[in-house]
């Protein structure tokens, strides 16, 4: 820290997409000081600007935590691979960039006053800055976080469409309006700037940074919360320890002062429970001394499971795919393409592969449960992220990629809830984490992708795309039965990277309920608020970057105008209260 004894009006935990929202909102105010403590390093690399290095994040030694969810029953016993970013920005610093707000009904069931979609749409629209202007009231100019069309295109796009539409299905101009179904294919939207990756470090930290009641510490681990417990009042969070170097340190909070867990969906329970905020019976049995019994700490976790239909293309289709685009015959990056990305910011290098596709609904009747995300190019696995590490294999043995189509299909809208537990009480251990995916009662989640698959294949069975594929490799044409689709499901599900659920906002009579929805603070300490991904109750049918903006965002404006996100929300932080 910059100086011993110095106190903080909030100490931000986690400087990922969430905590550098707060950062930049929090410190815009000269009489806060503003500490954001962020496990990783500032992860500024060319891998996080370039949309294509996302092929270098998955299990990053350094940029990603490398989680693993515990073995998981229902997935052949595996252990799931969980990407999660580490570095200032977080997880928006590795993830694929694409930009969707879900539907209204996806907000409208959450249930809760003031998170409705029509109070919602104006914090969308305020952090958004779409390229292409102000065309509708579903999207916003001027704020942070910049969204543009997809800067490179292939020949394959336009067969996708061409074969999504011989197949009966609707084309949809913009999956962000919610004036219209969000069924469709088309075109998805994306979190970038000029074909650069546009994270909440580069679009809100960053332009902070030199202001001097703003203190980001880097490569500093959060170990624990501390209170000060005197009789009879809640106890009161004063500030927290982490770990940099190797040494212990600690910050402290001014009086009135906040600690803001921005930690994400994994890492905010985590710290929760070791912190003591947690089920009380399991925290008992580690030794750990109880601050408020919360059983709702670490439970309702949820995500997109994801699976694919994978094909080979014929050899003369070769330049289509945009990994031949990108690499030559030995898996290096070809020159060329470098060039122009660093000239134009448009080619291969521009995409992060999977910005075209749809939204489906399998059932036949509500939103959407399906989301394929079309990638023109061949996955080296079954299991989608797999890939990624078998290309590094290729690369090492000088081979190439070969050429195909791959149609990811997500169950967006899943019912199976995950938790987050401890391991122990060590805090550099990884949390006990289980997806539980494909345990809903009816069976709907694996039933999505089942149906997804078959739908995929319908696609692929339509002109023009059927004239190029030579032949389909994942699950492979002997695989037509429902069982034998769920045995290739469960063998080959990864996660679809939309962790949410951990902290979840709800009303006072909810006993499960980890933070008030009227301010998000943590129930039964003072001084302790969520504001990430994890607060979110319900997870929206797309992907989760613009919804925890969203929640960031709102917060934000609640603690710094004591504009209330419901009537009687409480004041701004550093207010004696
Ligand atoms: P994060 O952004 O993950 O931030 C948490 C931060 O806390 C991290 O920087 C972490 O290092 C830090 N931290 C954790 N523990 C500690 C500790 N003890 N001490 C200090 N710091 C700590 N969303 C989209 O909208 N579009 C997409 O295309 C998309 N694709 C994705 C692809 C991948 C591979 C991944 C991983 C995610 C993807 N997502 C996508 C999801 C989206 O990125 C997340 O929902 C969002 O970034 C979550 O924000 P957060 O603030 O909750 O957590």
């Amino acid at each position: 820290l910059r100086a011993t004894g110095e106190k903080y009006d909030a100490i931000i935990v986690g400087g990922g997409t969430a905590g550098c929202v707060l950062a930049d909102r929090l410190s815009a105010d000269e009489n806060k000081r503003v500490l954001v403590l962020e496990a990783g390093p500032k992860g500024d690399t060319w891998e996080t600007w370039v949309p294509a290095g996302i092929t270098r994040l998955f299990n990053h030694p350094v940029l990603d935590w490398g989680l693993k969810t515990v073995s998981q029953k229902q997935l052949t016993e595996r252990e799931v691979y969980l990407a999660r970013g580490k570095a200032l920005g977080g997880s928006s610093c590795t993830n694929a960039t694409l930009y969707h707000r879900g539907t209204a009904a996806d907000y409208d069931s959450w249930g809760l006053e003031g998170w409705k979609s029509d109070e919602l749409l104006k914090w969308f629209n305020q952090a958004e800055n779409f390229e292409d202007g102000p065309v509708s009231p579903y999207h916003g100019v001027g704020g942070a976080m910049h969204v543009e069309r997809p800067r490179y295109d292939t020949p394959m796009h336009e067969n996708f469409f061409k074969s999504c539409a011989n197949a009966g299905l609707p084309a949809n101009p913009d999956f962000n309006d919610w004036s219209r179904p969000q069924a469709g294919y088309g075109e998805f939207l994306v979190s970038q700037k000029k074909g650069q990756r546009a994270d909440a470090n580069r679009m809100y930290l960053k332009p902070a940074m030199g202001r001097p009641n703003l203190e980001v510490v880097t490569e500093a681990r959060t170990t624990k919360i501390m209170f000060d417990r005197a009789a009879g009042v809640l106890p009161k969070a004063v500030g927290v320890q982490f770990s940099q170097g190797g040494a212990n340190e600690s910050a402290q909070l001014a009086e009135g002062g906040e600690v803001l867990m921005c930690s994400g969906a994994v890492h905010s329970p985590h710290l929760l429970q070791l912190s003591g905020i947690g089920p009380a019976a399991q925290l008992q049995q580690l030794g750990i001394e109880v601050v408020s019994d919360l059983p709702g700490v670490g439970q309702n976790l949820q995500d997109h499971p994801a699976t694919l239909v994978g094909c080979l293309t014929a050899e003369e289709f070769d330049d289509l795919a945009v990994t031949s685009q990108i690499y030559n015959k030995k898996s290096e990056v070809k020159k060329r393409r470098v060039l122009q990305y660093l000239l134009t910011k448009t080619g291969p290098l521009a995409t992060t592969g999977c910005d075209h596709g749809a939204f489906l609904s399998t059932t036949g009747s509500g939103d959407p449960d399906l989301q394929m995300r079309f990638v023109p190019a061949f996955s080296l696995d079954p299991d989608g992220v797999q890939a990624y590490i078998k290309f590094a294999e290729l690369k090492r043995l000088g081979q190439s990629w070969p050429c195909g189509v791959t149609i990811q299909l997500l169950a967006v809208r899943p019912k199976s809830r995950g938790s987050v537990g401890l391991r122990s009480t060590d805090p550099f251990a990884n949390p006990a984490i289980d997806l539980n995916y494909y345990s809903d009662p009816e069976g709907a989640d694996i039933r999505t992708l089942r149906e997804g698959i078959r739908l995929a294949r319908n696609i692929f069975r339509q002109q023009p795309l059927a004239s190029y594929i030579k032949e389909e490799k994942w699950p492979g044409p002997q695989v037509q039965e429902d069982a034998d689709l769920d045995a290739f499901i469960r063998s080959s599900t990864c996660s679809g990277n939309a962790l949410v659920g951990t902290c979840r906002m709800g009303l006072p009579e909810d006993p499960n309920a980890v933070v008030s929805a009227t301010d998000l603070s943590v129930r039964g300490v003072s001084g302790v608020r969520v504001v990430d991904s994890s607060v979110i109750p319900r997870i929206p049918g797309g992907q989760t970057g613009a919804a925890t903006v969203m929640v960031a965002e709102r917060a934000a404006a609640m603690l710094t105008s004591k504009q209330p996100m419901v009537r009687g929300s409480p004041g701004s932080i550093g207010d004696k209260q």
